[in-house]
């Protein structure tokens, strides 16, 4: 391998489909890994621990935090969640890019720490739909569905600091759409000089 891998952020408001779409984003390209949040909130029905989040207590995320463990933190919705560093980094150090799934305050640290990711908005294109999928998705009860809804408005605004949008209306487009973003990402001369240089350089 020889670039160090690329750190993509995914965020988007609650609802949007992120996971699902991640989900195929995954299966379909190689060389792509999901970095695993650790988060105090209670796990959903289908959420399996160490695949879909590291749960943990209040205690346990306290000290990780005291111990520098985490790349960036947040609380929200009462919970918190954070990107622990090591895994992140190991995998960016062997050539293979992180996609992490955060809000958009996170998003915006990281893009403070890493200035080449790469920041990728998904939603659906209106409200409305955004309300049915969470209604449907069925995991909140009417009070944190509300917060949750309050809250993408705040997360619309951040949109601006985003590079890319990925509308998911459509699953698989949506998932075509993140593909070719990492994909052309990927084929970006300025990642890829250490490479240009070797063809240069065993080119008689
Ligand atoms: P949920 O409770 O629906 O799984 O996640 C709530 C929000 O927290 C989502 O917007 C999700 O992207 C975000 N989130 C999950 N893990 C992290 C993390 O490690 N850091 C930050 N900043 N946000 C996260």
């Amino acid at each position: 391998m020889c670039r160090k891998g690329i750190l993509f952020v995914v965020s988007g408001p609650s609802g949007a489909g992120k996971g699902t779409v991640l989900k195929h984003v995954l299966q379909k390209l190689p060389g792509l890994m999901i970095s695993i949040s650790y988060t105090t909130r209670q796990p959903r029905s289908d959420e399996i621990d160490g695949l879909h989040y590291n749960f943990c207590t209040k205690d346990v995320f306290q000290n990780m935090v005291d111990n520098g463990d985490f790349l960036e933190h947040i609380e929200k919705f009462g919970n918190c969640y954070g990107t622990p560093k090591a895994p992140v980094s190991l995998h960016l150090n062997a050539g293979e890019d992180v996609i992490l799934e955060i809000e958009t305050n996170g998003a915006a640290n990281i893009k403070k720490m890493f200035p080449n990711a790469v920041l990728i908005f998904v939603t659906p294109h209106n409200f409305d739909d955004l309300e049915k999928r969470l209604n449907r998705r069925g995991s909140e009860d009417d009070k944190a569905k509300e917060q949750r809804l309050k809250i993408a408005k705040s997360e619309y605004r951040s949109m601006s600091h985003y590079d890319y949008i990925a509308i998911n209306d459509d699953l698989d487009v949506c998932v075509d759409t993140i593909k070719a973003i990492i994909t052309a990402e990927r084929g970006k001369i300025k990642r890829n000089k250490v490479f240009a240089q070797k063809l240069l350089n065993t080119t008689p």
